[in-house]
């Protein structure tokens, strides 16, 4: 026989038990978006190589050593599947002219893909939420868009999350600070190590990014990009914080705190964990208001985030919480031919009525399809045998699973079966379904 074969490394399936937790998790998710004003929109998982190189920066992990490209056979072009939604946003912004109307919120949901080194909290498919928010200059957007994040974590019961925040400045004020920066890691050359020294010159603020426990001092003593703001930028970062203490959402600046895409300015944040190891952070976003004008638009300020939902799910699971069981409400078991027809017509008419029902199938004896019932979880049980099926009516026997002191069984003519399943499993709803 030959080998079954695996999936790619580092690429996960989501099994039915995770699955469900997945559904539950989105839902959530799309009514706290809902609650603040943001759309849903959906790019392709495949963009043309140059866009990310582009919206990146060639001198950052991903554009260097993370991205999945490859040649489409057909014409030669260069292709990758996406590493993050921001560009690919931005890209089906500009191309379809959305901020014609004015400003917008935006967000996406799906898989990215980075050519990682795969260990807990860090895979080479993974699933992002992004927002964005386009056409928006002012620190309020920063800060909604820090407190919609405090809030999501509260509606999931997550604890532990913590905020760091910093100011990029803009672009002179970078540059200011990168001669200083520049002149301090010249001097301490022996103490880098061979991505700080391959940086150097290229990008020296992403040294301060640096994940190598060895040059944390080193880092510690560099020039702090938060001195060299001016006017401008310290009264949007002032603006945030004003807005952030009067929701009482507790922060740190983080003077470090650069992010790995180049991207971004004024505003960043990253919300941290220290209950998943090494892979710590949970959701990264901040300004780039230089972007949309980089891909070819019309200058305009963004600002988004995106949050890595394995993370996120794991500290809920770790954190104790469980999701809801998706049961079926009942089980139907049949036994006989004219039976199998009958039980299919009800399974059908029930499900029109709104219920969720499970049809044996693959035949077995009453006991065995007994057996399957009370495995799936389902309140109640529908038989369906010879007298049923010539009496045009059903039995409806509550299971153990469902209730603490199972009602008896009894026999419901097909007419009245929705009706008083209904009355079974919801006792408690008036007629209009409300509680
Ligand atoms: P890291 O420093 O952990 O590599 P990053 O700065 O590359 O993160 P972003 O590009 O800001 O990450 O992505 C936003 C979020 O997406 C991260 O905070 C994280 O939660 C999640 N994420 C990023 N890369 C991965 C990955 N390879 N596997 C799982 N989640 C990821
Ligand atoms: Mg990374």
């Amino acid at each position: 026989m030959s080998q079954t074969l695996q999936a790619v490394r580092g690429m996960n399936d989501i099994l039915p038990d995770q699955a469900e937790l997945w559904e539950q998790f989105e839902e959530t998710i799309r009514d706290w978006l809902h609650a603040y004003g943001y759309r849903p929109i959906r790019m392709p998982m495949v963009e043309p190589t140059p866009l990310f190189a582009r919206a990146i920066g060639e001198v950052t992990d991903i554009v260097e050593k993370e991205m999945y490209s490859f040649e489409d056979a057909l014409n030669g072009e260069s292709l990758t599947l996406r590493p993050e939604g921001t560009a690919s946003c931005v890209r089906a912004v500009l191309q379809h002219n959305l901020l014609y109307e004015g400003p917008k919120r935006l967000w996406y949901m799906g898989p990215m893909f980075r050519h990682e080194r795969p260990q807990k909290g860090r895979y080479r498919q993974f699933h992002q939420v992004g927002i964005e928010a386009l056409g928006f200059a002012g620190p309020d957007i920063d800060a909604e868009q820090i407190a919609m994040c405090a809030r999501l974590w509260d509606d999931l019961g997550l604890q532990g999350i913590r905020l760091e925040i910093n100011s990029l400045g803009q672009s002179e004020e970078r540059a200011r600070h990168r001669a200083d920066l520049l002149a301090y890691l010249e001097q301490h050359q022996d103490r880098l190590d061979e991505d700080a020294r391959r940086r150097l010159h290229s990008n020296p603020l992403r040294i301060l990014d640096t994940k190598n426990p060895q040059l944390q001092a080193l880092v510690e003593g560099a020039p702090k990009l938060v001195d060299y703001l001016g006017e401008a930028s310290l009264k949007h970062f002032d603006g945030v914080q004003q807005l952030l203490r009067d929701a009482a959402i507790p922060y740190r600046i983080n003077p470090r705190l650069v992010r790995g895409l180049d991207y971004y300015n004024l505003t960043v944040f990253e919300w941290v964990t220290d209950q998943l190891g090494a892979q710590g952070t949970v959701c990264a976003g901040g300004r780039y208001d230089g972007l949309i004008s980089q891909l070819g638009g019309k200058p305009a300020p963004a600002c988004g985030f995106a949050m890595g939902i394995e993370r996120l799910l794991a500290l809920w699971q770790d954190q104790g919480h469980r999701h809801e069981i998706v049961v079926p409400d009942a089980y139907l078991v049949h036994q006989g031919e004219a039976a199998a027809r009958f039980a299919f017509r009800v399974a059908e008419a029930l499900r029109s009525a709104g219920f969720a029902i499970q049809l044996h199938c693959g035949g077995g004896s009453f006991k065995s399809q007994m057996k399957k019932a009370d495995g799936s979880g389902a309140p109640v049980a529908l038989i369906v045998g010879d007298d049923e099926t010539a009496a045009n009516a059903v039995s409806v026997k509550p299971l153990r699973g469902g209730y603490e002191q199972p009602p008896e069984q009894q026999r419901v003519g097909f007419d009245e079966l929705a009706d008083h399943l209904g009355t079974l499993l919801f006792p408690m709803e008036d007629d209009d379904g409300s509680l």
